[in-house]
C-alpha cells in the first residue's frame, strides 16, 4: 500500500521488499537507436505516428505509451512514466520496493512476430534498451534477457551476448502466441545458455488472441478470455516441461512463473499426479512424482486471488510451497496492479511473509 495512500505504515517499510513484476515501456522513438539496420530506420519511423499502426509492424497489439498511461481504469492518477532507470527506481521507492525486476511491455508479445528475423532484432534491441536506459542507471533494477522462441539457437547467442551484465539476472521468456509451448526439444539450447550462465527462466503470460492454444478463444468474452490466456498458458507449459524432464535434464535450472496468480499451480500438480500414475511411460525421464518437480518452482503472486476468506490465500499458499517459492510481485504499472494488502492479510508467519516480499525472491536470483 503506498504511503500517500494511507495514514498506516506499510508492511513493506522494515523488510526487504523485490517486486518481482515491473513493467517498463519501450517506445519505438526511444528503442529505433539499439536496433540494427534494416530494422532502425522502420521502427523510427513509428515515433511521430505509432498510434494509427497498431498491426502488423513495430509490435501487434502494442501499448500506446501516453494514451494508455492516462486510461482513467488505472489505479494511477497518472501512469507514471517508466521509459528510464531514474523514474522507475523513484516509483518503485514509493511502494517500499527496493529490488525491481522489469519486464518489457511489447516484449511479452515477441512470440507473434511473423518474422524470425525481426522477432530475434526486436530481442537484441530490448536487451540493449534496458541495460542501457534502466540498469545502467540504477542498481534497484534487474533484468530479465529476452529472446524470440522462434529460433532457440539464436536465443542461446543472445543469452551469451548479454549474460555478463551484472544485473542481468534472468532470462525472460514470453508465453502468449507460442508456436511450440516449451517443453518442445527444439528449446534445449535456451536451457543449456541458461545453466551455462546459472540465470533462472522466468516465464510471463499475456493474454493476446493467436491461433495457437491456449490463445486460440477469440470468440469468448474478454472476461473469459483474459483469465484463461493467463492461467492456460503457464498450465500447459509448466505441464509440460515437466512431462518432458526438462528439470531431469536440468537439474540446476531455477524457473518462475508469472502473472496467473496462484491457483493454477495446485490443479496442475494435481492433476498431472494423477494421470502420471496411469501413464508413466509418457513421461520417462521423471524420477519422482511430477508435484515434486513442481514444488520447486517459483511462482509470483500477481494477480493475487481475492477470496472472501483471507484464510483460503494461506490454503493456497502452502499447496503451491509458497512460503519457499512464492515471489512478490506487483505488476505495476498496469491498472490490475497488486499492492501489498492481500499477502498481508494472509494469516501466516511473519517469516512466511518476509520469504514472500524478498527473501524467496533473492534466492531466485542470486541477489
Ligand atoms: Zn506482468
Amino acid at each position: 500500500m503506498a504511503k500517500s495512500e494511507s495514514n498506516s505504515k506499510s508492511p513493506l517499510e522494515d523488510v526487504f521488499v523485490v517486486d518481482n513484476d515491473v513493467h517498463i515501456e519501450e517506445p519505438p522513438g526511444l528503442m529505433a537507436k539499439y536496433f540494427e539496420p534494416p530494422y532502425d530506420d522502420a521502427v523510427r519511423r513509428y515515433e511521430k505516428s505509432y498510434r494509427y499502426r497498431d498491426t502488423p509492424g513495430y509490435m501487434p497489439g502494442m501499448k500506446l505509451g501516453d494514451i494508455f498511461r492516462n486510461s482513467p481504469a488505472s489505479k494511477h492518477a497518472k501512469r507514471p512514466d517508466l521509459t528510464n532507470g531514474e523514474n522507475t527506481e523513484r516509483e518503485l521507492k514509493k511502494y517500499h520496493v527496493d529490488i525491481g525486476v522489469l519486464f518489457g511491455e511489447n516484449a511479452l508479445k515477441i512470440p507473434i512476430l511473423q518474422s524470425v528475423e525481426y522477432a530475434n532484432a526486436f530481442a537484441s534491441a530490448y536487451n540493449d534498451y534496458l541495460i542501457d536506459r534502466f540498469l545502467d542507471q540504477s542498481d534497484a533494477l534487474i533484468g530479465a534477457i529476452a529472446v524470440a522462441p522462434h529460433d532457440p539457437h539464436a536465443a542461446a547467442e543472445e543469452i551469451d551476448r548479454v549474460a555478463n551484465e551484472k544485473q542481468m539476472k534472468a532470462i525472460f521468456l514470453p508465453i502468449g502466441g507460442l508456436d511450440r509451448t516449451y517443453g518442445h526439444s527444439t528449446y534445449r539450447p535456451i536451457w543449456e545458455a541458461a545453466t551455462e550462465h546459472s540465470l533462472p527462466i522466468a516465464f510471463h503470460s499475456v493474454g493476446v488472441d493467436f491461433p495457437e492454444f491456449p490463445f486460440n478463444m477469440h470468440k469468448l468474452p474478454y472476461l473469459t478470455r483474459h483469465t484463461l490466456a493467463h492461467e492456460l498458458s503457464l498450465v500447459v507449459n509448466c505441464m509440460h516441461i515437466v512431462n518432458e524432464g526438462i528439470p531431469v535434464l536440468y537439474p540446476e535450472l531455477k524457473f518462475v512463473f508469472l502473472e496467473a496468480g496462484l491457483s493454477w499451480m495446485p490443479m496442475t500438480a494435481y492433476r498431472l499426479d494423477r494421470e502420471y500414475m496411469q501413464h508413466r511411460e509418457q513421461a520417462p525421464l521423471l524420477e519422482k512424482r511430477p508435484s515434486e518437480y513442481i514444488d520447486e518452482f517459483y511462482i509470483g503472486t500477481h494477480p493475487i486471488e481475492v477470496p472472501e476468506n483471507p484464510s483460503e490465500l494461506a490454503v493456497l499458499l502452502e499447496q503451491v510451497n509458497g512460503e519457499e517459492t512464492a515471489v512478490f510481485a506487483t505488476d505495476i504499472p498496469h491498472h490490475d496492479w497488486d499492492d501489498a494488502g492481500a499477502i498481508q492479510s494472509m494469516p501466516i508467519s511473519k517469516e512466511a511473509k518476509e520469504n514472500i516480499w524478498g527473501l524467496n525472491a533473492k534466492k531466485l536470483y542470486s541477489i
